[in-house]
């Protein structure tokens, strides 16, 4: 296997169209280019890899954040009352699956989402308003070693790319 490290990305921050609305969320970075062009990137889905469908209604933690529903302390729901923890916490371990196979250490995830947020959530009340917290991906990720970082924060995820590299 190539010894080339690899980083895990929600696959709508490279605009591919899987949010609940079908929609994208293509950011542009100067980094995540030559990453991209260096094939490091492993684009990745989770809530369409453990069977999500393109339109959803959007989802949301009611309770705490991912931790605690990893710690079956808090649900996920959708808009329409489907309870989708089950598959939540199903998308984490496939997410985890990928990680594993591409010894990855590192993931720029989607902030805000259910699954992938990584500084911040949504609260649960389907208002717009958000919390700090992890979504249910990103915490089981960073509870199993890697770091999760923000769109927000590709910066700092650089920085410990760089490390990682030195190490
Ligand atoms: S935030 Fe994560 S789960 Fe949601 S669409 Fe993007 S990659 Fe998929």
């Amino acid at each position: 296997m190539s010894s080339m490290k690899k980083i895990l990305v929600s696959a709508c921050l490279l605009g591919y169209p899987v949010r609940y609305n079908g929609s994208g969320k293509r950011i542009t970075h100067q980094i995540l280019s030559q990453w991209f062009d260096e094939e490091r990137l492993v684009p990745f889905c989770p809530e369409m890899a453990a069977g999500g469908t393109v339109p959803r209604p959007p989802a949301e933690i009611v309770g705490r954040d991912g931790r605690a529903v990893l710690d079956g302390q808090a649900e996920v729901m959708d808009k329409t009352g489907q309870n989708l923890t089950r598959l939540f916490v199903t998308a984490a371990g496939m997410a985890f699956e990928v990680v594993k196979k591409n010894q990855i250490r590192i993931a720029i995830l989607s902030d805000g989402s259910p699954s992938c947020g990584s500084t911040f959530i949504h609260d649960g009340t389907f208002s717009g308003a958000t919390k700090t917290g992890q979504g249910v991906v990103a915490a089981f990720l960073s509870k199993n070693g890697v770091a999760v970082f923000g769109e927000s924060q590709i910066d700092a995820a650089l920085k410990y790319f760089r490390a990682l590299e030195h190490a």
